[in-house]
């Protein structure tokens, strides 16, 4: 029995890891979980899985907890996530928060010697070497659960060391992948939120319409397997059935297939190196016929250009990407900005900000910030 803390419990990973422990209740336990608006399917969460502690970041008086749920701990506000990252015991703890959130608690984990499941792509992207420092320093390597860097962690399982001189990540490329640029810039609401083959959370499937996400996770490969934007080749694969590959020195090239399905990796992370069963539908190839790829289109999407330039400006550029489109993409879900304002708010923000330190938490906060800050005041200028 392995006991988990499920940080964005009410969230398309954090509902999917809970009906993995639902599937395997002789194998998993929950120990703590957070939300944070969505108060009404996380009592039923709580009640269902009963952890030692809950917590809600944004707070609620403690009248409006239900009778019901009072036998465990409940902790409101931001302390929430520290409490169920590094004071209530666990075997792993899941930060499946969104956005820059998630930096902070994956700090709190490790430092607290905990096993981190690793699904907020955010953290990486912003606090990279200070995360990979701290797992480092309690050697305990994270486990990644975004799609395609599990593929990459599962093909090098079996490399017996050897590094790998380049890695192959897959996307699919999003719904507006064949559509021409005037026409991105001017998609609706409902046409980014459309993704083709995933079912996910309301940002990442708009950063999967404008290859944001293609950008975050390049980031989040370079610091997971410690190799350089240069090495990192975007391959677009609209099947989203190969989920990533690595090639070796010798032109050997590992890949990893499956149906599109997060339960794999996420209960990969979870029982790791150990593989159960998922509910995951097998991968039928004949049915499939054929497996396409292309190129990855840095003029259509400059996000997938923007990814390199950030990672070689080193310091906070990539904290203030992530911050910018943070902002922008909120705005454009506000229904404030078009589409295309959201490349255009974060290459404002990059250019308006320059170079600035990332040296501890403290200086990438505050980069955060001042991304924020700018886009908001850019914001007038994208409105059409
Ligand atoms: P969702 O938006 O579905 O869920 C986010 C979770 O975080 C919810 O539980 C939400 O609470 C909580 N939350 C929202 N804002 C805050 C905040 N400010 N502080 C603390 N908690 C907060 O996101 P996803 O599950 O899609 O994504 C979670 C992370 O996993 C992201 O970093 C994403 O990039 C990554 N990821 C997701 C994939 C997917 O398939 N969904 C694939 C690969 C990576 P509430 O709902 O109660 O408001
Ligand atoms: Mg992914």
């Amino acid at each position: 029995m392995q006991t988990i803390s499920i940080l964005g419990s009410t969230g398309s990973i954090g509902t999917q890891a809970l009906a993995l422990v639902a599937l395997h209740p002789e194998r998993f336990r929950v120990a703590a979980m957070t939300a944070h608006r969505n108060r009404e399917l996380f009592f039923q969460q709580v009640r269902t899985f009963r952890p030692e502690m809950a917590g809600l970041t944004e707070p609620i008086p403690m009248e409006e907890i239900p009778a019901d749920l009072r036998f465990c701990r409940w902790v409101m506000g931001k302390e929430a996530l520290h409490a169920a990252a590094a004071e209530v015991p666990a075997d792993m703890v899941l930060v499946s928060v969104v956005g820059i959130a998630g930096l902070q608690s994956v700090m709190d984990a490790l430092a607290a010697n905990r096993q981190v499941l690793l699904a907020n792509k955010e953290a990486l992207v912003t606090g990279g070497h200070l995360v990979m420092d701290a797992a480092r320093r309690i050697g305990k390597p994270l486990l990644p659960v975004d799609s395609e860097h599990s593929a990459i962690f599962q093909c090098l399982q079996g490399a017996a060391g050897n590094q790998p001189v380049k890695l192959l990540l897959t996307a699919s490329g999003g719904p507006f992948r064949t559509w021409d640029k005037e026409r991105i810039a001017s998609a609706t609401r409902e046409q980014a939120l459309n993704h083709p083959n995933w079912a996910m959370g309301a940002k990442i499937t708009i950063d999967s319409a404008s290859m944001f996400n293609k950008a975050l996770e390049i980031m989040e490969a370079r610091w997971l397997f410690d190799l350089p934007p240069e090495k990192i080749e975007v391959v677009v694969h609209p099947q989203s059935i190969i989920h990533s590959a690595v090639e070796f020195a010798d032109g050997a090239v590992i890949a990893q297939l499956g149906v599109p399905d997060m339960r794999v990796p996420i209960q990969y992370a979870m029982s790791y190196p150990e593989r159960l069963p998922t509910g995951s539908k097998p991968l039928d190839l004949f049915a499939l016929g054929q497996l396409t790829f292309e190129r990855g289109d840095a003029e259509k999407f400059p996000s997938l250009r923007l990814a390199g330039e950030c990672l070689n400006a080193g310091g906070a550029a990539c904290t203030i990407l992530n911050g910018a489109n943070e902002a922008a993409v909120a705005a454009f879900l506000a229904g404030e900005i078009p589409f295309g304002g959201i490349t255009r708010l974060v290459e404002g923000a990059l250019e308006k900000l320059g170079p600035m330190p990332a040296a501890d938490l403290d200086d990438i906060f505050h980069a955060d910030q001042e991304a924020r800050r700018v886009v908001a005041e850019l914001l007038d200028s994208v409105k059409q």
